[in-house]
C-alpha cells in the first residue's frame, strides 16, 4: 500500500493540488498506516470538470457496454477479495473475518445488481383517451428516464467499500457520472477500488473519487452547482446541514442517516432464535451498524431470562485483533468514537442504569493492539426509555434492555425516538406480528430476523433517519430524471 493515498480524477491517481494529506489511523493500534489526501475546494473542481467532460458519451453509451464495464468492476472486486477484506479491516477495525464475508462480497454485489438491473429496466407508457371540445383526442404519453448528471456521492466509515459502492453502481449504471468522496477515517479501500475501476476499463472521469473531510471536500461537492444530485449516507446532523446546503441549488438529496433501533421480544417468540440474533444485531461490527438493534424491549415475562442469555451472548463473542481470522470483536473505529461511546455508559450509570456486563474498554488482545480502541460489549438495564443513552444514537456495543407489559406500551416506547430507520419483531403470532408492524414507525421492519437485506427492496429511513430510498427501482429512479413525452395521434 502507499504511505500516502491519492485522489481518482480525470483517470489519473493525483494528490491535492494543495498537497497536504491527513494521517490515516489503524484503529486497532493507533498508528498511523497511511495518509490520504486532504482535499478542497479546487480538487472538486477539477474533478467536476472531468466528470462534465465524461457524461455525454459515457450517458450515450449503450447500457450493454456499461453493464460489462461494471460488472468487470465486480469480478475484480471479487479476484481481490482477500486484499480488500485486510486493508478495510486495518482501517476500521472491523474483524477480518466480517470483511471477508460481508463488506467486500456486498462491495461486488452492488455493481452486479445495478449493472443487470439496467438492463432490464423498462418505460412507462400511458394510452390515452382524454374528453375534447371535439370529441375524444388520443394520445400516447411515453415517459423516458434520463441521467441527471454528475452524481455527488459521500459515505461514512462504519461500511466504507459496501455503502460507498451501494451508491457508485446505481449512479454510473444508469449513465451518470460520479465524484464519490469517502469517509476521511476510512479512505483505504475507496482508494483501491479507483484502482480497479481503471483497470476494469471504466472511462476517464466516469468515476472520480476524492478524499477529503466532510466540511471542506464534502462541502464543496455538495454546493457546487455543476452537482444536482447527492447521496449522502452518514449522521443526522450532517444530513441537516446537507440538506441547508442543497437547498440553494434544488439538487436532489437522498439523506440515510442515523438510527436507534428498537427490537421487540415478544413472549411468544422463539427465544434462541431470538437471542442468537438479537446478539449478533447488537454486536455485529462492535455495534456500529445504523441497522444494529440498540433497543431491546422484552415482554415482562420473559425478560430476566432474555437478559441473562443476551449477557452470556455478549460475554462469550471473542475480541480479538482484526486481523486474527477468530475475532468476532475487533476495534471501534477511533479513540475519539470510544470516548463518545464511553461518555453515554458513564451517563447510563449516573442516570441509575445497571451494567449487566462491559461498561468499559477492553484489555488489548494482544502487544500489537496494546494501543487499540477496544470496548467490551456493554448490556444496560433500568433505564428510563426517555432518557439521553435511550434516545440519542451511540453507535458502538452498547444495547439497552427495557422491559414491557403490553403489545401497545411496547409500540409507544418503540416509536418514542426521533428515528425511524429499522425495527425487529420477535413473536410467532403472526396476528400480533401484523399488527405491530403496521404500527411501527421505522421504514424497515424485521420480522424473526435481522439485516435480510434482498437488493430489490427501498432501503431508508423516516423521520430523522433519512429522506427518500436506496436499492432497487428507488436508486434506478433517484439517479434518472422523468421526462414526459406526450404524442397526440
Ligand atoms: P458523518 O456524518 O460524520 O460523516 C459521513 C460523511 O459525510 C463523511 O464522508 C464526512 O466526511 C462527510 N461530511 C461531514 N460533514 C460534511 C458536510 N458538512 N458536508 C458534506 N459532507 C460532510 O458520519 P460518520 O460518523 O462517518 O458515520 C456514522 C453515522 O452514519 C451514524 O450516524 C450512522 O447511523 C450513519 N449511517 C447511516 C446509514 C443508513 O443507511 N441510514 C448507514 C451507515 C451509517
Amino acid at each position: 500500500m502507499p504511505d500516502t493515498l491519492t485522489n481518482l480524477i480525470d483517470g489519473e491517481q493525483v494528490p491535492a493540488q494543495s498537497a497536504a494529506t491527513l494521517d490515516s489511523i489503524e484503529p486497532a493500534t493507533g498508528l498511523v498506516h497511511t495518509r490520504v489526501p486532504d482535499s478542497d475546494d479546487a480538487d472538486i473542481d477539477a474533478a467536476v470538470a472531468a466528470a462534465r467532460a465524461a457524461f455525454p458519451a459515457w450517458s450515450d453509451t449503450p447500457p450493454a457496454e456499461r453493464s460489462r464495464l461494471i460488472l468487470r468492476l465486480a469480478d475484480l472486486i471479487e479476484r481481490d477479495l482477500d486484499r480488500l477484506a485486510r486493508a478495510e479491516s486495518i482501517d476500521s477495525g472491523k474483524p477480518i473475518s466480517l470483511a471477508r464475508a460481508v463488506d467486500i462480497p456486498r462491495a461486488a454485489a452492488n455493481f452486479r445488481f445495478f449493472a443487470t438491473a439496467i438492463l432490464h429496466t423498462d418505460s412507462a407508457a400511458h394510452q390515452s383517451n382524454l374528453p375534447g371540445p371535439g370529441g375524444a383526442i388520443r394520445a400516447l404519453n411515453v415517459t423516458l428516464r434520463k441521467p441527471r448528471g454528475v452524481a455527488g456521492l459521500i459515505s461514512p466509515w462504519n461500511l466504507p467499500l459496501y455503502l460507498l459502492t451501494w451508491k457508485i453502481a446505481p449512479a454510473i449504471a444508469t449513465g451518470n457520472t460520479a465524484i464519490a468522496k469517502p469517509s476521511e477515517v476510512t479512505p483505504l479501500t475507496a482508494f483501491m477500488l479507483g484502482e480497479l475501476a481503471v483497470e476494469a476499463g471504466l472511462p476517464p472521469g466516469v468515476l472520480n473519487i476524492v478524499h477529503g473531510r466532510g466540511p471542506t471536500a464534502g462541502a464543496a461537492l455538495v454546493s457546487h452547482p455543476d452537482v444536482p444530485t447527492i447521496s449522502f449516507t452518514g449522521g443526522t446532523e450532517t444530513g441537516r446541514a446537507i440538506a441547508h446546503a442543497g437547498a440553494d441549488t434544488f439538487k436532489r438529496i437522498s439523506l440515510e442517516l442515523g438510527g436507534k433501533n428498537p427490537n421487540l421480544v415478544f413472549a411468544d417468540a422463539e427465544l434462541d432464535d431470538a437471542v442468537a440474533t438479537s446478539v449478533r444485531a447488537a454486536f455485529t461490527n462492535q455495534g456500529q451498524i445504523c441497522l444494529c438493534g440498540s433497543r431491546i424491549l422484552v415482554e415482562r415475562s420473559i425478560h430476566d431470562e432474555f437478559v441473562d442469555r443476551l449477557v452470556a451472548g455478549a460475554m462469550a463473542r471473542r475480541l480479538g485483533d482484526p486481523l486474527d481470522e477468530s475475532t468476532e470483536h475487533g476495534a471501534l473505529v477511533s479513540e475519539d468514537h470510544l470516548a463518545k461511546v464511553d461518555s453515554y455508559v458513564q451517563l447510563a450509570r449516573e442516570l441509575g442504569g445497571e451494567i449487566r456486563c462491559g461498561g468499559k474498554r477492553a484489555a488489548p488482545p494482544n502487544n500489537r493492539c496494546k494501543d487499540g480502541a477496544f470496548y467490551e460489549p456493554t448490556v444496560i438495564t433500568g433505564l428510563d426509555p426517555a432518557c439521553r443513552p435511550q434516545q440519542e444514537e451511540i453507535f458502538g456495543p452498547v444495547v439497552i434492555v427495557t422491559p414491557f407489559d403490553t403489545d401497545d406500551e411496547a409500540l409507544a416506547i418503540a416509536n418514542a425516538t426521533p428515528y425511524g430507520l429499522a425495527s425487529m419483531v420477535w413473536t410467532s403470532n403472526l396476528k400480533r406480528a401484523h399488527h405491530v408492524t403496521e404500527r411501527l414507525d421505522t421504514a424497515i421492519v424485521w420480522v424473526n430476523c435481522w439485516m435480510l437485506r434482498d437488493l430489490r427492496t427501498p432501503f431508508g429511513g423516516m423521520k430523522h433517519s433519512g429522506l427518500g430510498r436506496e436499492g432497487g427501482k428507488d436508486a434506478l429512479n433517484f439517479f434518472t430524471e422523468p421526462k414526459n413525452v406526450c404524442i397526440r395521434l
